[in-house]
């Protein structure tokens, strides 16, 4: 990306001084900092402690920042945040934060610091639809949560932002991808243990049964992924138990640091015949690696079954233990992912980072020896 495709927000060392001080994460990609009396480089919204000014240097790039002799810090990874990535996670943040707000490509440009003409092709790219639809489903997505919680459906139209309900009912078929009458169903008889908890992609909530893990999700707000949890399992006894659940968030949270590739959690978790066999088949898709739609389709020797696939992968509960974030367009674009196409993006790059930096370690670790 050239330079004059940015705005000026983060242009001079006052502003990104600025930037750092604050843990803006607005500006997260546009630049990084690097610390000379720990040799560490961070993007600006980095949760370690404040440098001093006078120790501080900035660069564009974190390639700018390595051949100066900075390591990438371990703590907020910004060697993973390419600079046309981080705009994307950026914009989606935006955008995620109100799916009632009707944004327009100038307002979205103007809150990521990045030309409207070069974030629309950026954001198409990477996410494979334009900011303008990845606004209606998230509108749809809140419609949906309205449903399942068993809203009133003129309220639950306009409270997601749908001028009516027969707009709404327009868009269902694209939008909604299934019928309100999907969503009845809530775990009577069941006793459920869960937890929640910080990581490096948000709050983590972790649910499951006496035979497995029932769903793991992902947001910004403990609190209301608890009530999501209630709304869903409404008919079960649910009992909040940190310890039980610790070993399993104990497992998250070092795969989200690159110390685990694999799971080993016993899921319980309900699917039709055909989400099974999709579920399977992502559990087959290397760490490090994607697939398209269209390639787990062919896989199941269903290769028309593109849109089932793909639902499939959305309906998934469990997130990571089933890695539906692998699966992207077949132009590479990234698609949606349940939690938020931010946390997909932080993902894939993070799996890809410790993926390429493995061997390194490795070598490094024969010289130490
Ligand atoms: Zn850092």
């Amino acid at each position: 990306m050239k330079p004059e495709q940015t705005t000026a927000a983060f242009s001079n060392d006052e502003t990104r001084w600025n930037a750092v001080s604050g843990r803006d994460s607005s500006a997260d990609g546009a630049f990084f900092y690097a610390v000379r009396t720990t040799g560490v480089f961070c993007r600006p919204s980095c949760a370690s402690r404040p440098p001093r000014r006078e120790n501080v240097e900035f660069f564009d790039t974190p390639q700018q920042a390595e051949s100066a002799g900075y390591r990438a810090c371990k703590r907020c990874q910004p060697g993973s945040l390419s600079r046309e990535l981080a705009i994307v996670e950026r914009a989606c943040k935006v955008l995620d934060a109100d799916p009632q707000q009707r944004l327009t490509l100038a307002q979205l440009s103007n809150a990521v610091h990045v030309s409207p003409f070069h974030l629309q092709r950026l954001f198409s790219r990477v996410v494979g639809v334009s900011p303008r639809q990845y606004q209606a489903a998230r509108r749809a997505d809140a419609l949906r949560g309205a449903l399942q919680r068993g809203d009133d459906v003129t309220r639950a139209t306009h409270d997601a932002g749908f001028g009516s309900t027969s707009r709404m009912y327009d868009a269902a078929p694209a939008e909604l991808g299934m019928t309100p009458s999907i969503y009845r169903r809530k775990g009577a008889g069941l006793i459920v243990h869960y937890a929640t908890a910080q990581t490096a992609l948000g709050i983590v909530l972790v649910a499951a049964t006496a035979k497995g893990i029932c769903k793991i999700a992902f947001g910004d707000d403990p609190a209301a992924l608890e009530a999501d949890l209630a709304q869903e399992l409404s008919e079960a006894e649910r009992i909040e138990d940190k310890g039980r659940l610790a070993p399993f968030i104990a497992q998250i949270d070092a795969y989200l640091r690159g110390k685990r590739e694999h799971f080993d959690l016993p899921l319980d978790i309900s699917a039709t015949a055909f989400q099974q066999r999709v579920w399977d088949a992502l559990r087959r898709i290397p760490y490090g690696q994607t697939r398209s739609y269209t390639d787990i389709a062919e896989t199941l020797g269903s290769p028309r079954a593109v849109r089932a696939v793909a639902n499939a992968c959305a309906s998934n509960p469990v997130a990571l233990a089933i890695p539906c974030h692998r699966v992207v367009h077949k132009d590479g674009a990234l698609a949606g992912y349940r939690w938020g196409t931010a946390r997909k993006v932080a993902l894939l790059s993070a799996e890809k980072e410790h993926r390429e930096e493995a061997p390194h370690e490795a070598v490094d670790a024969g010289v130490l020896s």
